[in-house]
């Protein structure tokens, strides 16, 4: 198949195009490299059924493809509250332009949602017919509101006009590729453990979240793209539903790093979610997908990229 993945030189893009290039599809990966890097993609860029297109989805664009994964959009925090207004672009319009496509070429598209559209949710672990509890007018928003807009999108392009739809929220993924300066928390205290420094912890380091190794997410999501079933438009969760606190998490690093750590407790952002596990029952039962990697097996992979990374960056 012809396959195009918006935000493809991203983190979880980059991933996807090589995985999707072992299967013997021809990519196109499109990017407009805000927080994707040249060099996620750069061991395919000579592989003949590989093509790079520098383009944002907030423009219309039409390529002939049998399938997209629209995955374009700044997932870090940090990264999305830049820019607040292009966010809300990136998600709608780039879901309107993706949609548009799939719609004219008769596509199959896959969405990249999140567990954010939960908010703080009031409901523990979240399944899929939880509505959420999300404030639309906080410093979030800009991601929560226009990843539940995409999804709106998603149905009634789907209901109106009959596009073969897929959407899926994804829970807090990590692993290689993920930028040192990205942000999340993963990354953050990977980075400050291997350089000696303190360890970030916002608030006091209860709020929990559940952490998924790339790799699964991957299998998940191409699962999803790939199976048919009458329910199959609506929302599933993949995710890994092991769920830790912050505090939690930065011992667990420590143990990885093989350092003694100190922390610094910084002050809760807005809006920060005190809770969040997936319920994947709907993944396991469409798509017989369960995770397979578990946190302190996903930490080592991603602690020997970071100390990869750090002495190249450092070299420089
Ligand atoms: P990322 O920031 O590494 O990747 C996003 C990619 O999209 C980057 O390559 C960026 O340059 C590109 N991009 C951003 N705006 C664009 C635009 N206007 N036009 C074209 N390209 C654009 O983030 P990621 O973690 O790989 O996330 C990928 C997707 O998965 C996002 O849609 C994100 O919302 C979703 N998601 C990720 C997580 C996670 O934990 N990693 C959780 C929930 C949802
Ligand atoms: N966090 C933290 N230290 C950091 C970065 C994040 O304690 O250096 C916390 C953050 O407040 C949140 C959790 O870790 O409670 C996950 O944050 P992240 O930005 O990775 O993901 P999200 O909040 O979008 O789930």
């Amino acid at each position: 198949m012809r396959i195009l993945i918006t935000g493809g030189a991203g983190f979880i893009g980059s991933h996807l195009c090589e995985r999707l290039i072992n299967e013997g599809h021809e990519v196109i990966c499109l990017d407009n490299f805000f927080t994707g890097r040249r060099e996620n993609i750069f061991h395919l860029l000579d592989n003949h059924r590989f093509e790079l297109i520098r383009h944002d989805v907030t423009e219309p664009i039409l390529l002939e493809v049998d399938q997209i994964y629209n995955l374009a959009c700044p997932a870090s925090p940090v990264h999305y509250q830049y820019n607040p207004v292009k966010t809300v672009k990136t998600s709608v319009m780039g879901a309107i332009n993706m949609l548009g496509m799939a719609k004219r070429v008769r596509a199959r598209i896959l969405q990249a949602s999140t567990s954010e559209v939960y908010g703080d949710p009031l409901i523990h672990p979240q399944t899929e017919d939880y509505f959420g509890n999300v404030n639309c007018v906080g410093l979030r928003s800009c991601y929560d509101e226009s990843k539940r807009v995409a999804e709106t999108l998603m149905m009634d392009y789907h209901r109106q006009n009959g596009v073969d739809t897929r959407i899926v929220r994804i829970f807090n993924t990590y692993g290689p590729r993920m930028l040192e300066n990205d942000g999340r928390v993963v990354s953050n205290f990977i980075v400050q453990a291997l350089r000696g420094e303190n360890l970030t912890i916002y608030g006091d380091g209860t709020q929990t979240r559940s952490f998924c190794y790339v790799d699964d997410l991957v299998e998940g999501i191409i699962r999803l793209m790939n199976t048919e079933a009458e329910d199959i438009h609506l929302p599933v969760n993949i995710g890994n539903p092991g769920e830790f606190t912050m505090n939690e998490l930065a011992q667990e690093v420590a143990k990885t790093v093989g350092t003694n750590i100190k922390i610094t407790h910084l002050p809760l952002p807005q809006d920060d979610p005190k809770q969040r596990q997936p319920n994947i029952s709907r993944a396991k039962e469409l798509l017989g997908w369960l995770p397979t990697i578990p946190l302190a097996k996903g930490l080592q992979k991603t602690v020997a990229y970071f100390a990869k990374r750090i002495e190249k960056v450092e070299n420089r």
